[in-house]
């Protein structure tokens, strides 16, 4: 096995947005340097990091400076082109590798990947034009979810087809904007569960559990781990994860999204190849959180604990909390105000709250979570909602 690489080696993270910047945060706690990449200046990530090297993505030369600046190189969220990986690859290693984000690039890839690996995913049909999708929905049928293969999340590029009528299906059609898209049966999942694991360079395979996952208009909203899942299930879906992170040869930490039906079938939705949203709860429920654990991964170090301290659970603060009279037409209050963040601190001295440093709320926006352990998931989910609650209300 290669040497790792130890501190304080400089990591390059591609990407600068609250996922880097928890990343950069578990790297410097480790006595690493961290360079990151991104068209953004002053950025979650680049509050953090050593150097902020702002270009687009698709300024090559700029991509190889940065990337000769550092020991290693990965990604914070798997929209980075393609081009830009490869080229950082000249000068340093990426991992995951670019295998990884070409597959979670795009989501007709993504399925194919599944089945041609065995794991099940709900009944899809490849869309390239109007008349593919026409056929498409006769074989799916309604209702059905039109996708954008590619630049899709939180929703985004997503269409739910109710009604089969020419002028209605055109419609959607449209509102995708003619793009290469899939359609997936809609699934009447009882739950939506995810696994997040990671791979060592050595092949060593870690994971923490299945987490619960509750979303809000398409956005996650609250995360509970451990999940109240039967073993089997919980087994299932680590297992399908395993197969994931090693047909993809990854070495990082990957996650998987799962629909779970009331028949207990795990269906895999999407995969990350990168630290996820709902696995923020590690930083403290865990005795090594998915940063370090990613950070460990891509050094070749080996793979830490990744046992629960605690049960926990994660509510996310989205931009609307600085916006709390916009849905009054009357309200004079348009610009954000900071939520109350004393009244959460007072009530709930146990519950963490991590900002992104992210200067602009805007509606949808992730702008950070809050955390809670408890003796229960549903003790940890409920401490958040009312703490999350409370910075809206103030009281
Ligand atoms: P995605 O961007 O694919 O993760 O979709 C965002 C959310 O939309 C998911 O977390 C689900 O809540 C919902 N969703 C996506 N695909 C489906 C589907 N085929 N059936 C039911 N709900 C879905």
């Amino acid at each position: 096995m290669k040497k790792p690489l130890l501190p304080p080696a400089t990591i390059g993270i591609l990407g600068s947005g609250q996922l880097g910047r928890m990343l950069a945060l578990a790297a410097r706690q480790m006595g690493y340097r961290v360079h990151v990449f991104s068209p953004d200046r002053h950025s979650p990530t680049g509050q953090i990091a050593d150097q902020e090297f702002t270009a687009p993505y698709e300024d090559l030369d700029a991509v190889r400076r940065f990337a000769q600046s550092v020991d290693m190189v990965t990604y914070e969220f798997e929209n980075v082109p393609g081009e830009t990986a490869v080229t950082c690859q000249e000068f340093a290693p990426l991992h995951p590798g670019p295998q990884a984000l070409h597959v979670a690039q795009n989501r007709l890839r993504e399925k194919e990947f599944m089945v041609k690996h065995g794991l099940s995913v709900a009944p899809f049909v490849a869309v390239g034009s109007l008349a593919s999708l026409t056929v498409g929905l006769e074989e799916i049928g309604a209702p059905a979810i039109l996708k954008t293969a590619t630049s899709g999340y939180d929703g985004k590029g997503q269409e739910k087809i109710v009604n089969r009528q020419s002028s209605i299906v055109n419609r959607h059609w449209d509102a995708i904007g003619h793009q290469p898209a899939i359609l997936e049966a809609f699934v009447d999942f009882e739950r939506e569960v995810s696994v997040v694991a990671a791979r060592g360079v050595d092949g060593s395979f870690a994971h923490f559990g299945v987490i619960a996952n509750d979303h809000a208009n398409h956005i996650l909203d609250v995360s509970t781990a451990p999940a109240d899942v039967p073993p089997k299930v919980a087994q299932d879906a680590v297992e399908m994860a395993r197969v994931v992170l090693e047909a993809l040869d990854v070495v990082g930490v990957l996650c998987v999204e799962f629909f779970l039906t009331g028949d207990g079938r795990l269906l895999i939705n999407e995969i990350a190849p990168r630290p996820h949203n709902s696995g923020h709860l590690t930083i403290e429920a865990c005795a090594t959180s998915q940063f370090e654990q990613q950070l460990r991964a891509i050094c070749g170090l080996p793979l830490g604990d990744t046992r629960y301290l605690s049960p926990a659970a994660m509510a996310n603060l989205l931009g609307d909390l600085w916006f709390p009279h916009k849905d009054n037409p009357q309200s004079a209050i348009r610009t954000p105000q900071s939520p109350n963040w004393t009244a959460v601190l007072a009530h709930h001295p146990a519950v963490k709250l991590h900002l992104y440093g992210k200067t602009e709320a805007r509606p949808g926006r992730k702008m950070g979570h809050l955390t809670a352990l408890a003796d229960s998931g549903e003790e940890a989910a409920n401490i958040v909602r009312d703490a999350r609650r409370r910075l809206e209300t103030g009281d």
